[in-house]
């Protein structure tokens, strides 16, 4: 294993970044310093030992930013959308050669090992060269008008300000989906991390520092505020931010959404899933069996499309069973610094309380715990045995999303509706998948009477998604759309012109008067 400390201790220096950081805020290239007051340590998941100390920002320095952002929106909705489009090229050639220590900062902070974490990094570099492509893909329709000599149209417009709360699983990924997106569009945005991943945040605001410098970008286009849930709370109800992109628990999604909603905003919802997959008695196993794992230990458990429920046809149940129990055994959780590893740690200790509680609360609600559970004792900080209980979908431990590698294994049998019923059978829609290879049965499957999430997958898992598809979930997961397709289209205003070139005046719908 490499000494991955004395590599972040390496890449604070080189980023001339101390870990104890005094600044709560930054415009871009300037940074305000907050209060030692606010001060708060931030704990490794990776080893119990802290990172460092960060500040958080208050009310009154989050409205200082805010107003920079206003006039910064003054100047960069001016910019031609293709000359936006080529800063972010530049910001994503800045993540390429930083790639692989911004992704030692996210393994290091939210546990997740080297490779997911550089994967991570790799979407922010994707987002931006898709971005760059869609600076110059901005397209409005020109439809028939039904008066004569006149044109009509629908043009896009930025909104002004994007407000982005992220959640710590995805530290920089969802920054870059909204962030880069929306300043192709020609917004500028704020972004609050997630008060358990600061310095992600931190590092990827000084990897593109440089290239907005060079690039005369206004002051106050791409905004950070390290806070915690007071500042997503301000930014909810401030109706200077026009669009609230939030990422995070559905009862976090609910209380945002109500604050933005009272003031008629606009909100963006990426909430909680509770990921399933179907495998028919018609499912090639061996391929299955790859993205059940990976699906229910990667990210160990922490990704909102993490797999969840398993639901298995009567016939192939039993052999599934004891398949799965049997490379459970073997998965031992491990540093994700580590080659090889591939459950990390969970993110805190209230994590390992909740995955605790989530086995109890299963185990009297009916459910068998067939493997895994409980506390690695030979590691220091959060590592958990990923675990696999056999349960009902009623229940209620199964009901909820909890965000830790428990997969619970949900007999069917009978047709495929019958699995489609359990798949649905939940408040959240994100992710779903099914393994046929009947084709009656996938086609079922994504029919309109199918799966009635945002993600519907055949032949490969509920996790991860490629960057080219529209991402999110319908339901509790709260409906929002983000990274490619045209997503784009939730940050900008659409005008509808009609402009009139002759020199009659027609009213629409056939009215006249005399005048
Ligand atoms: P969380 O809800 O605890 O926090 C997310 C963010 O919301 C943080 O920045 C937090 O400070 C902020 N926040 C909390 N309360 C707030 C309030 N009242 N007003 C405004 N902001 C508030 O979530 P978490 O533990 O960081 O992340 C895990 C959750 O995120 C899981 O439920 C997971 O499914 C979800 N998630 C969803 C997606 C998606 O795309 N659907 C992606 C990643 C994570």
């Amino acid at each position: 294993m490499s000494d991955y400390r004395s590599e972040i201790k390496n890449i604070f220096s080189k980023f001339n970044t101390q870990e104890e950081f005094e600044y709560t805020s930054c415009t871009g290239t300037n940074w305000a310093k907050g209060i030692p007051a606010s001060r708060r340590e931030i704990i490794s998941p990776v080893d119990n030992v802290p990172i460092g100390k960060i500040y958080l920002a208050d009310i009154k320095s989050y409205h200082q930013v805010v107003s920079k952002a206003e006039s910064a929106f003054k100047q960069w909705q001016l910019i031609p959308a293709p000359k936006r489009g080529e800063v972010i090229r530049q910001i994503g050639n800045a993540f390429r050669e930083n790639k692989e220590d911004l992704a030692k900062i996210i393994s290091l902070e939210a546990g997740k090992i080297l490779q997911e974490s550089l994967g991570e990094v790799q979407e922010v570099i994707d987002i931006c060269d898709f971005a760059a492509g869609l600076s110059r893909q901005l397209y409005g329709l020109t439809i028939q008008s039904e008066r004569s000599s006149h044109r009509m149209m629908e043009q896009w417009h930025p909104l002004g300000i994007v407000g982005i709360i992220s959640a710590f699983n995805f530290p920089v990924a969802v920054w870059s989906w909204n962030a880069i997106i929306g300043a192709v569009c020609g917004n500028v945005s704020i972004w609050k991390p997630s008060e358990k991943t600061p310095y992600t945040a931190i590092f990827a605001h000084k990897i593109i520092e440089k290239t907005l410098k060079l690039n005369n970008v206004p002051e106050g286009v791409f905004n950070l505020v390290i806070g915690d849930y007071t500042i997503g709370s301000e930014m909810s109800n401030d109706p200077k931010i026009a669009l609230v992109s939030a990422t995070g628990s559905t009862a976090m999604g609910k209380k945002v959404a109500q604050n933005v909603a009272a003031r008629l905003g606009k909100s963006l919802l990426e909430l909680s899933g509770n990921n399933a997959i179907i495998l028919t008695e018609h499912a090639n196993l061996d391929m299955a069996m790859r993205s059940v794992v990976f699906g229910a230990v990667g990210t160990c458990g922490q990704r909102c499309t993490s797999t969840r429920r398993l639901i298995v046809h009567e016939d192939i149940y039993d052999e599934v069973k004891t398949r799965l129990v049997e490379v459970y055994k073997r998965i031992k959780p491990n540093n994700p610094f580590l080659e090889g590893t591939i459950l990390g740690p969970l993110i805190d200790k209230e994590a390992v309380s909740m995955f605790n509680t989530n086995i109890l609360q299963s185990i009297q609600e009916g459910g068998r715990l067939l493997v895994g559970g409980g506390l690695s004792k030979e590691l220091p900080g959060n590592y958990v045995y990923a675990a696999i209980i056999e349960a009902h979908n009623s229940h209620e431990s199964v009901q909820n999303e909890t965000f830790a590698p428990i997969l619970y294994l949900l007999r069917y049998d009978g047709g495929i509706e019958n699995a489609i019923e359990i798949q649905n059978g939940v408040k959240q829609g994100l992710s779903s998948s099914i393994f046929t290879e009947n084709f009656k049965q996938a086609e079922l499957f994504i029919a309109s009477t199918g799966s009635d999430c945002g993600i519907a997958n055949v032949n490969l898992g509920t996790s991860g998604a490629e960057i080219g598809g529209a991402f999110g979930g319908e339901k509790e997961t709260g409906g929002g759309r983000e990274s490619g397709s045209d997503a784009w289209k939730n940050y900008m205003r659409r005008q509808t012109c009609t402009i009139n070139y002759g020199n009659e005046m027609p009213l629409a719908q056939g009215i006249t008067f005399e005048m």
